[in-house]
């Protein structure tokens, strides 16, 4: 009834052109890369992927598919100390889900013998040097952004010396920290990311390929550049926060024998309100058990929002929705809910349930009597099919759906008056019966029997409906809803000295226990999606629902349009 993950192309999720596409199409027309576009995703793999690499993820393979191209994963595994194979296999999944596949699979320790090769290269030809200074006195020689740096000491070692010494790191004969090899670029340029970078360093820590191969790894930048252009990568395309890194992106390509020269294109990185976007700050919230996990449903993270039961769809949809700019900008949270139910309404199947309950008692009823009702699964989609709802004497209705003293342009229930029950009779509130408290615990109702099939006996008008479930079949099922993980429409905006989890929302989660539902939801599949008619958008939970005793996560509200009316008045 529902799909996880629609069979895609990807060409569906880039649909509006961009600035890239501009620049894709001015460089074919130049006659660059043969008419050839290969691009790629380079998640490092410390950690899952969140909504933020939704966005890349859709950017990169979908313009490769919509060119005709192609499209590598390369994982940026060249800091072992943070990265693990878990990440390496969650992040593939996730990909997939979201309904791309890579032509090429890359690591960046692939190329660490390359890379080690390029090192020496710039050694011989004078452009790099080993430099004996300590990681703080390497930052101290830097200087600051509106002074320029100091040279190291170690700068005009002969490109005999620094060989010699590379390889000596490269042997384990050093200790951790205790030499670099460092480009020799200007210590002086503007440009920090040009002030003599690091190329290596020597770091004893075992990686989830290579092992105890190697105990020197390769800068990010310095591996970055280096792989495109060994993988064949055409349009390199990252964030924003990489434009400064632009020219030594394009140093390296012009001081290295590299066999293709890949171009970096930079996009700004997605923001959402009422939500953090950084795989450490997510990683932070896991540690410190704010979250249940990584898939927690209300991470914004791949798996947290696919167990919230976002399709990959809707993400694609929303990505396609937002566009590809380059100024920092913070998307709304409601653009990407009104994808999620742009999607669902099209694809989840209609049920009725009851999440705060109230009962009602049909006076003119029969005791014993049962029917059987017809309910279309979904409107929507005619291949849905229909289901059976069973109707009673005695039914459960939301609490919220009665009121004693009705206000005016109330159309549900309050005492006199008539609403039609979704799919069923009209019937007419006639009595309340009330627990010590006054509160209603019952509602006495009478129905007319000719008003099934959405008439009524002498053809007045009932404006109201309302859902219900019937108390005899009524299945109970745990129902959670969840609400924005933040409180803060900016979570990250907070005062010096202040915890940005401060603004996590207390409220985020609320599991409600006595919920009534119509029992075709008891063989609910895990990962099945449901509209509750009027409650909101649904999912089986894929980790805690067992066979015949589902737990219900909800995906996203419908809109509602009392709450509205009420916040106008
Ligand atoms: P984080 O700050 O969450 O760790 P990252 O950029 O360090 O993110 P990577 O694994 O290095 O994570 O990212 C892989 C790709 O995803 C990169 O090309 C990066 O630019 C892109 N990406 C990461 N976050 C976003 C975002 N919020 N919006 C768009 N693209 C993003
Ligand atoms: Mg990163």
């Amino acid at each position: 009834m529902s799909h996880d993950t629609p069979p895609s192309t990807g060409t569906e999720s880039t649909r509006h052109r961009h600035f890239i596409h501009d620049e894709i199409d001015a460089d074919l027309a130049a006659g660059k890369h043969q008419g050839r576009v290969r691009t790629r995703f380079p998640p490092e793999p410390n950690g899952y992927l969140h909504l933020g690499h939704a966005k890349a993820i859709c950017v990169d393979f979908g313009l490769a598919a919509e060119y005709g191209g192609q499209c590598n994963l390369r994982f940026d595994d060249t800091n072992p100390s943070k990265e693990e194979q878990e990440y390496v296999d969650a992040i593939q999944d996730d990909v997939r889900w979201l309904g791309f596949e890579w032509d090429g699979l890359f690591y960046a320790s692939d190329f660490f013998e390359e890379l080690y090769g390029y090192g020496e290269h710039l050694i011989r030809t004078g452009h790099a040097y080993v430099c004996d200074l300590t990681p703080d006195e390497v930052a101290a020689y830097r200087g600051r952004l509106d002074a320029p740096g100091r040279e190291s000491p170690y700068r005009q070692r002969s490109p005999a010396e620094s060989l010699d010494l590379f390889r000596r790191m490269r042997a384990g004969e050093f200790q951790d920290g205790a030499r670099t090899l460092r480009a020799k670029i200007d210590m002086s340029s503007p440009n920090p990311n040009l002030r003599d970078p690091v190329l290596y360093r020597i770091l004893r820590a075992h990686h989830h390929r290579t092992g105890d191969a190697w105990c020197i790894y390769p800068m990010y930048d310095f591996a970055h550049g280096q792989c495109d252009a060994l993988e064949g990568i055409t349009h390199s395309i990252c964030t924003l926060e990489f434009e400064i890194h632009r020219p030594l992106y394009e140093w390296f390509l012009d001081h290295l024998p590299v066999p293709h020269r890949p171009r970096q294109i930079e996009f700004a990185r997605l923001n959402v309100t009422y939500t953090v976007l950084s795989k450490r700050k997510l990683l932070e919230l896991v540690k410190t058990q704010v979250v249940e996990g990584w898939d927690d449903p209300r991470m914004p993270t791949l798996r947290g929002m696919r167990r919230r039961g976002y399709t990959a769809a809707a993400l694609r949809a929303f990505c396609d929705q937002i566009g590809v700019a380059r100024f920092n900008s913070t998307v709304d949270k409601l653009v990407l809910e009104n994808a999620v139910r742009d999607d669902l309404n099209k694809s989840a199947a209609r049920a009725l349930a009851v999440l705060r309950p109230l009962k009602v008692v049909i006076e003119n009823y029969p005791a014993d009597g049962l029917e059987w009702i017809d309910a279309v699964n979904n409107p929507e989609d005619p291949a849905s099919g229909t289901r059976r709802l069973p109707f009673g004497r005695e039914l459960w209705i939301e609490h919220d759906d009665y009121k004693d003293d009705a206000p005016k342009g109330w159309f549900r229930l309050s005492p006199g008056k008539e609403v039609r029950l979704r799919y069923a009779y009209c019937i007419t509130c006639k009595e309340v019966r009330r627990d010590a408290s006054g509160a209603p615990i019952e509602l006495v109702c009478t129905y007319d029997p000719q008003s099934a099939h959405g008439k009524t006996s002498d053809g007045r008008k009932v404006k109201g409906i309302i859902h219900w479930v019937a108390a005899s079949h009524a299945i109970e099922a745990p129902v959670r809803l969840y609400d924005h993980l933040f409180a803060a429409e900016f979570p990250e905006d907070v005062a010096e000295g202040v915890d940005w989890k401060a603004n996590l929302n207390p409220k985020s989660l609320e599991v409600v226990a006595g919920a009534k539902l119509e029992p075709a939801l008891r063989d609910a599949r895990p990962g099945q999606h449901f509209q509750f008619e009027r409650v909101g958008y649904f999912v089986a939970d894929t980790r805690d629902s067992r066979p015949g005793a589902p737990v219900f996560n909800r995906t996203v509200t419908l809109k509602d349009t009392w709450a509205k009316l009420e916040k106008r008045a």
